[in-house]
């Protein structure tokens, strides 16, 4: 019972109608200060002691060392403030698929009308564990369901991360499932076929329409490791397809975002001009070096990797397996080569149940310090997304979106995964 009281108390706290006695909600017109025990502010390396945020009408107005006198006080004293998380690669249309089966079925027997009703709750786990932000890069086959969730996120009918959506992804012809079903029977695509570049600058236009923020595209398929100890694959799309998908979309202002999990995909998308590279568990030197010099983000999601591996081992597909190694030493090459890294989970690859933060100790095992890993979740994230002018650090002027975490997370990572305060555009949706 007192759960469904703390469930009702937290759907209506979006409208503002939570009951004081149970209130997780606190107006975003009101003034209100944040008491936290430590800040990190998404930019530097260290803990500041004692601040105090003051946030009013949904921003930060002041950062400082005490509360003006009759505002409400939260009481953060034992916790460390920071930025809100954000996520720049989710599937929350996805509830995890280990194995090719897992996938299929969820696009043979749950309706894209289904699907949205869990994705709501994605939604909602995501702003729970701390994402106040995610990019969504794609919904497997859900057509644009992504950008109805995002509108009654912005409406304030469910609880939800902002969202960016990159609606329906692009590969081509016969590289992507469902497959392996007899040539007559007819069966749904996680994504959008294009074939051709003015297939491609179509496709662009008309997801653009529809709402995409991003174009998503998978740039290569079938991997296996060579005896060099390269990662392998097939290209998907054609040089003159991929620079007109990219072409199109920068035209009208949007950006790219490609699934490049090996050598060439991972070349092919740099040399076409894409913004970010998803996964990239090889990445040749030349191709880091290019990275760095033209700013194109790594999104390495490290721990869903480790999560599928064994799965996808066990049903025949062992170089899952020793992608993690590769990817690993791809991580650290990319680290010394200077390329931008932002934080990306790929969550709804895995169970939405797992929490997302569990890639911070991904981040770390693999040789970034906890500051460098929570920068990329923060003011690096915000670059990608191209929101830091309002997003990714605590500072004045900015949104109020900010989480709390019990201890210190520069001491242990893992803390990430315990966020206890949620604030979004100064509402609080979750409190200790
Ligand atoms: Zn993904």
């Amino acid at each position: 019972m007192k759960r469904q009281i703390a469930a009702l108390c937290f759907a209506l706290a979006v409208a503002g109608f939570c009951v004081a006695q149970t209130s997780t909600a606190i107006s975003a017109s009101k003034t209100v200060a944040l008491k936290c025990g430590n800040l990190f502010d998404g930019r530097g390396d260290s803990l500041r002691r004692n601040v105090v945020i003051v946030v009013e009408d949904g921003k930060i107005k002041d950062v400082g060392a005490t509360a003006p006198s009759g505002v409400d006080v939260i009481d953060l004293s034992r916790s460390t403030c920071l930025p809100g998380l954000m996520d720049t690669h989710t599937h929350i249309l996805l509830q995890g698929d280990i194995t090719a089966a897992d996938y299929d079925e969820q696009l043979l027997k749950e309706s894209p009308e289904y699907r949205t009703i869990l994705a709501t709750v994605n939604a909602r786990r995501a702003l729970e564990y701390g994402f106040t932000s995610i990019r969504d890069v794609e919904t497997e086959g859900a057509g644009y369901a992504d950008v109805d969730v995002k509108k009654a996120i912005n409406n304030g009918i469910i609880p939800g991360p902002r969202m960016q959506a990159a609606t329906r992804a692009m590969d081509v012809t016969g590289a992507y499932p469902l497959q392996g079903y007899a040539p007559n029977v007819a069966v749904p695509h996680g994504v959008q076929l294009v074939d051709g570049t003015d297939n491609a600058r179509q496709a662009v236009r008309e997801q653009i329409s529809h709402g995409a923020d991003w174009i998503k595209v998978y740039s290569d398929r079938s991997y296996w490791v060579r005896d060099d100890g390269v990662l392998d694959d097939i290209p998907t799309f054609t040089m003159d397809e991929l620079r007109a998908i990219v072409d199109e979309a920068h035209r009208e202002r949007r950006k790219v975002a490609s699934h490049a999990m090996a050598l060439n995909g991972v070349h092919n998308s740099v040399e076409a001009g894409v913004d970010s590279i998803e996964h990239g568990n090889y990445i040749s030197d030349a191709d880091l070096k290019t990275m760095a010099a033209r700013g194109i983000f790594y999104v390495p999601t490290i721990y869903v990797g480790e999560y599928v591996a064994q799965g996808r081992a066990a049903t025949g597909a062992p170089v899952w397996v020793k992608m993690i190694s590769i990817h690993e030493d791809t991580f650290r090459r990319a680290m010394h080569a200077g390329v931008k890294i932002a934080f990306g989970t790929d969550a709804g690859g895995f169970d939405w149940k797992i929490n997302p933060a569990k890639e911070f100790t991904s981040m770390v095992k693999f040789g970034m310090t906890p500051a460098q890993a929570i920068r990329a979740a923060t003011s690096s994230a915000a670059e990608l997304l191209g929101t830091q002018k309002e997003l990714g650090t605590v500072e004045a002027g900015k949104l109020a979106d900010i989480v709390a975490v019990p201890g210190d997370p520069l001491a242990d990572v893992s803390v990430m995964e315990k966020v206890e305060f949620v604030m979004k555009g100064g509402v609080v949706y979750k409190r200790p």
